[in-house]
């Protein structure tokens, strides 16, 4: 629902303010239709339903894995692809994972989202009409930016859609935002916006390497985003979530697994998740599970807890770092 149209088109049909959040009560709740939101006046929905299309965004494929997570490819209404995931686990938990861009200006190497060109900026409507999406379908109760895109160069956008997200069933502390290490975004979210977690996608403990891999490390150097880090969990009081790739014999050896222990010590201020590495399209190849084990083991002897990520709807494109849109290519 595109929130600015409503606003507007409540307001040149002379409604006050409060119906508004009626018509967002009844999305948030998974409703999909005017005609179901009982507490408006009957001729106030028809000129709705006449004025606002439900979404923002056009369902254009849909895929379902084997493991039950599901994908969605939308376009917008200029025509920009969009994908969201929605994963559902055995105990319950049923997460949202959510683009903020379609595209990608950062063109991580690994990552099949920046190898596609840069379209814009999603707007807060975009963004939560993929949650609503799923919502119509089922209970959500966790949400992550771990989409297309860089969720802090779009961070008013990100903010806003995550005070709305208590609405949909989402608690702040079951929303993450992910990012590259976007220093101006981490400094933001130290002080301002809801109680959401963060998690930095490092993939390399050294600015070298990193810079090889991540280009957006030569303009935020590896120290400069980790003390921003340390603040923010200073502030917050919650651990920042480290994101590893596991890249074989580029970012996966033990010597790495030291280096990247001497960067996170001596306070525990972190926990890391190891992900396994999703093809992509590229020429990287993932590390073997055994390698994954040896480099965990090696941090958890220096005191860090490292979990391995589990993968979900590989099957479907659907898995970290597999959203291009390919359906619209
Ligand atoms: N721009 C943000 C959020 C989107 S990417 C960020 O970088 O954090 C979400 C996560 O998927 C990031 O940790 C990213 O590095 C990771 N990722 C990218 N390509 C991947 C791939 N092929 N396999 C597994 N994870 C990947």
């Amino acid at each position: 629902m595109d929130l600015i149209k409503l606003k507007s088109t409540m307001a040149e049909l002379g409604q006050p303010a409060y119906r508004d959040s009626q018509v967002w009560q009844w999305l948030a709740g998974g409703g999909d239709s005017f005609d179901e939101m009982s507490n408006l006046p009957l001729e106030l929905r028809t000129k709705l339903a006449e004025a606002l299309p439900i979404s923002t965004l056009e369902v254009e494929a849909s895929a379902v894995s084997v493991d039950g997570t599901e994908k969605a490819l939308f376009m917008t209404g200029d025509q920009r692809p969009v994908e969201a995931v929605l994963m559902n686990y055995r105990d319950g938990r049923r997460s949202l994972c959510f683009s903020s861009q379609s595209g990608c200006p950062l063109t991580c190497t690994f990552c099949a989202t920046g190898s596609m060109n840069f379209g814009r900026n999603l707007t807060e409507s975009e963004i939560l009409d993929q949650a609503l999406h799923f919502r119509r379908k089922t209970e959500v109760n966790h949400a992550v930016f771990m989409g297309m895109g860089e969720p802090m160069m779009n961070l008013d956008n990100v903010l806003a859609v995550c005070e709305r997200l208590p609405d949909i069933g989402i608690a702040n502390s079951h929303t993450t935002i992910s990012t590259v290490g976007w220093l101006p975004g981490i400094e933001t979210v130290t002080t301002e916006g809801p109680a959401v977690r963060l998690a930095l996608s490092l993939h390399a403990p050294v600015d070298s390497l990193r810079s090889k891999i991540m280009p957006v490390n030569d303009r935020y150097s590896i120290k400069q985003v980790v003390d921003a880090c340390r603040e923010w969990r200073h502030v917050r009081k919650r651990k920042v979530y480290i994101e590893y790739l596991m890249l074989d014999g580029v970012n996966d050896s033990e010597e790495l697994a030291h280096e990247l222990a001497d960067l996170l010590l001596p306070k525990n201020d972190f926990k890391v998740n190891l992900i396994p590495y999703n093809p992509s399209g590229n020429h990287y190849q993932g590390s073997s599970p055994e390698q994954i084990e040896l480099f965990r083991g090696a941090l958890m002897k220096r005191g860090i807890h490292a979990t391995v990520r589990l993968t979900r709807g590989r099957d479907i494109d659907a898995a970290c770092g597999q959203l291009a849109a390919k359906a619209a290519a």
